[in-house]
């Protein structure tokens, strides 16, 4: 059993850059805080390789050491961290109630951060292929195929970055983009001219999977041809993109058609007290720096709420 409160003044669910960030300005504010992870701080940030564009670190740094670093910031004034898996939450009210399979917390303010997680294919058996040669995350996995064939799917700044990093690993890249152009920002379209282990297919989706008992390729539709090929390799690492993580919360708050929590920017969703930040929340541009903006205005936002 944890000896932390049941209560406090804020509770944070998710230990990414938006969740770690709201806690250190709310607990610097006098509040109560605690955050609530799943699993390790960091989020999707923590399965980046490189950040290169979160300011103040001129030789970039890698998003398990900058989580690392944003934990330590917040608890150097007094957040507590709790490693539990939220099951349930009640936010109407004043006192919110937020379960986890051991107990009941409450608060009087909640923050949604659970960010978003990535999106699958949908192709049969990609489920029962992870760890087994299907993967959501380059850095995490790269090291097994190290000398391989691989390929990545998507043409967003994930694919690209997974692309970049798995090039140092691999044999041979494989970037399969649906469209003839890149959806990642220019300074990763031109690190990829540069590398001369991937290639692109542009116009083509995957169409199925192939597999013994691991992955032994995959089947590559050309848009333009009609044409499918098989294209062997031992590694499928899919980077389509991210669905927000809004199930426990989107029958009390309000989501768009995809699920994103609608909030403003007082990041104030459609429930007082409870607000939204990072990747969770409906915005136009989601990177680690987005996040922490988030974090910091919703610890204002609170502070106003719980003076009331
Ligand atoms: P994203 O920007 O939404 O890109 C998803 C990519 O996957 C798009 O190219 C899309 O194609 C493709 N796609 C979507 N569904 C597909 C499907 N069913 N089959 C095949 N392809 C599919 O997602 P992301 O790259 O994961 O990035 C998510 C967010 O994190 C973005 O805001 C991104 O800027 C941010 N991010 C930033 C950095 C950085 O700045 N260093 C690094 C990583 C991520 P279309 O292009 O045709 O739509």
């Amino acid at each position: 059993m944890s000896d932390s409160p049941t209560t406090s003044d804020v509770l944070v669910i998710g230990g990414g850059p938006a969740g770690y960030t709201c806690a250190l300005y709310a607990a610097r504010a006098g509040f109560s805080v605690q955050v609530l992870e799943k699993l390790a701080p960091g989020g999707q940030m923590a399965t980046t390789d490189v950040i290169d564009n979160y300011p103040g670190f001129p030789q970039g740094v890698t998003g398990f050491d900058l989580a690392e670093k944003m934990k330590q910031s917040a608890e150097r004034f007094g957040v507590q961290t709790k490693l539990t898996e939220v099951v349930g939450v009640s936010l109407a009210g004043d006192v919110k109630e937020v379960r986890t399979k051991k107990e009941t917390l409450r608060a009087r303010a909640v923050v949604l951060a659970t960010g978003a997680s990535p999106r699958e294919l949908g192709l049969p058996e990609e489920n029962s292929l992870r760890g087994r040669g299907v993967s959501y995350c380059a850095t995490c996995d790269g090291m097994f195929y190290r000398g391989q064939t691989v390929c990545v799917v998507g043409g967003g700044n994930t694919a690209a970055a997974d692309a970049l990093y798995l090039a140092r690993l691999c044999e041979k890249v494989y970037l399969i983009h649906r469209r003839n152009q890149l959806r990642a920002s220019k300074v990763y379209r031109d690190a990829l001219e540069g590398v001369e282990n991937v290639e692109i297919l542009w116009n083509s989706t995957v169409s199925a999977i192939l597999h013994e008992d691991t992955v032994t390729g995959v089947a590559v539709l050309n848009k333009h041809t009609g044409e499918t090929t098989s294209l062997p390799c031992s590694g499928v690492f899919v980077a389509v993109g991210t669905v927000p993580e809004s199930g426990l919360f989107k029958d009390q708050v309000e989501t768009d058609e995809a699920g994103y929590v609608l909030a403003d920017e007082t990041t104030q969703t459609s429930l007082p007290g409870v607000y939204a930040i990072g990747d969770l929340r409906k915005k136009p541009l989601r990177q680690v720096v987005t996040a922490a903006a988030d974090g910091a205005v919703a610890a204002r936002c609170i502070e106003e709420y719980l003076a009331l």
